[in-house]
């Protein structure tokens, strides 16, 4: 096979790339599962968008707190600057945000932010936004997206990509020459057992990244979601309690029901504290009560939330549910600088595979969606402005040793493997230092 430009992965950053590449040039959009399996359609909370230019010192500031301040100012900067026109991209496409009765957009705060600026729909922002931008691509001749449809590798020589070897739907293994290749591969959750992700979301972008000795950015800083809702089924995809039903005033109870605890706390040290309390406790979960939320507002901001516990036996009108701390996100990632072009050329990632240190060591709520579109759409004009330096690969893909990959399951634990050694090896050294 051969394209212009192939995504590996079809979530908000593989698809608000592949809209914002040339028209002229055919993008091939793979993806592992279903289309609609990835973690932007899960995305509760929302996208926070600089409100007014007032905001930003604030917005800044919230960004960094939360990071511990070793994110890039660079990155955040660029970030919180391309919001509001990510949003008017985002409206352009028929995104419905939750508007005032005014009709101008509503703002909804999460923990860590000091102000209101984040742009929500119902409790499924994620699959609001992500839809509408499966349904644009849908409509332009020059997107192909294929589904059941995994990147193995990346063919490269001499630090250049040339595009990917693939394993098809039907199991077949096989090359896609490209100009560009993308990786949006989405998080490393599929390798822990207790996470958010989707059970597919595992790290392959950045296993194949340090199978060839690309850069690599803060691998190790994975963060942890403190409130999922705790299920005995430990395969189970934890559930997500998100943030901004504390931020609307949900309140954390120990085993006696005792509040011990700031519920807006940044998540990380929020995390630290409900752990401490299970082990004070001796329970593997602490309870969340909705009991200060009025009726109207849970039923309107959360039908998701309340329909998920009702399915799993709770109803949060009427009393506590079970939460626990689940893996979540991935700040670290494939190094890529702020036009996410990796250290390989002619290879790009976005999304949560990337690293461009927006997030430094803990992610701000709310920052990923618009993190994951903003930097995408940095790396799809950058690919249309260098478009006329490409090389072509001096030799045909066909030749390729594609032996290695037939053996899914050995390719599979050879990359959990090298991501999850490497985080150990980061982590070692972190406390050695
Ligand atoms: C439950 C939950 C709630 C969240 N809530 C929010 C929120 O409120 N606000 C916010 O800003 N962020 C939120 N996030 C985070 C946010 O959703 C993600 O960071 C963001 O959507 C990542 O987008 P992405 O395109 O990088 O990855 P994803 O949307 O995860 O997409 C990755 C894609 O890559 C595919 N893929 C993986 N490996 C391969 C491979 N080898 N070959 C081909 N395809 C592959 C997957 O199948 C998938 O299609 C939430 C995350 C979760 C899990």
């Amino acid at each position: 096979m051969k394209t212009d430009i192939l995504i590996a992965g079809s979530g908000c950053a593989g698809l608000y790339c592949a809209l914002h590449l040339p028209k002229d040039k055919e993008i091939l959009i793979i993806t592992k599962d279903i289309i609609e399996h990835s973690d932007s359609f899960l995305a509760q909370g929302g996208m926070c968008m600089l409100k007014d230019e007032s905001d930003y010192e604030s917005y800044y500031e919230d960004t960094m707190h939360a990071g511990h301040y070793e994110n890039n100012p660079e990155s955040v900067e660029i970030m919180i600057h391309s919001s509001p026109d990510t949003v008017k991209d985002l409206l352009g496409y028929g995104v419905d945000f939750h508007r005032e009765e005014d009709g101008s957009l509503s703002f909804t705060r999460e923990g860590g932010h000091s102000a209101k600026r984040i742009l929500f729909h119902e409790d499924i922002t994620g699959k609001e936004i992500t839809s509408k931008l499966l349904e644009e691509a849908r409509k332009r001749p020059n997107i192909k997206i294929i589904e059941h449809t995994t990147l193995l590798d990346i063919l490269c020589k001499e630090n250049v990509c040339y595009g990917a070897v693939i394993r098809t739907a039907e199991g077949e293994i096989t090359t896609v020459t490209a100009s560009y290749t993308v990786l949006a591969c989405g998080g490393i959750g599929g390798l822990y057992r207790h996470s958010t992700n989707y059970r597919q979301l595992t790290g392959d972008g950045v296993a194949v990244a340090i199978e060839h000795g690309i850069e690599l950015e803060h691998v190790n800083y994975v963060q942890i979601h403190p409130t999922t809702l705790y299920s005995e089924k430990k395969e189970e995809r934890s559930f997500l309690i998100s943030e901004s039903v504390r931020g609307e005033g949900a309140v954390l109870y120990n085993a006696k029901k005792e509040r011990f605890v700031n519920e807006l706390l940044p998540r990380d040290v929020l995390t630290e504290k409900i752990h401490e309390q299970m082990e004070k406790d001796h329970m593997p979960y602490v309870w969340l009560s909705m009991e200060h939320i009025p009726r109207e507002e849970i039923e309107q901001h959360f039908p998701n939330i309340v329909e998920h516990c009702r399915e799993k036996g709770y109803d949060v009108f009427t009393e506590c549910i079970p939460v626990v701390p689940a893996q979540h996100y991935f700040m670290g990632g494939i190094k890529v600088n702020m036009q996410s072009k990796t250290s390989m050329d002619q290879l790009y990632a976005i999304g949560e595979t990337a690293c461009n240190g927006v997030h430094g060591r803990n992610r701000l709520a709310s920052n990923s969606l618009l993190e994951s579109l903003v930097f995408a759409k940095r790396a799809a004009l950058d690919m249309a402005e260098h478009f006329p330096e490409v090389k072509e690969m001096d030799e045909p893909a066909e030749q390729a040793d594609l032996s290695r990959y037939q053996n899914a399951e050995a390719l599979a634990e050879t990359y959990k493997n090298d991501v999850l050694n490497e985080i150990e090896r980061l982590n070692k050294l972190c406390t050695i230092q």
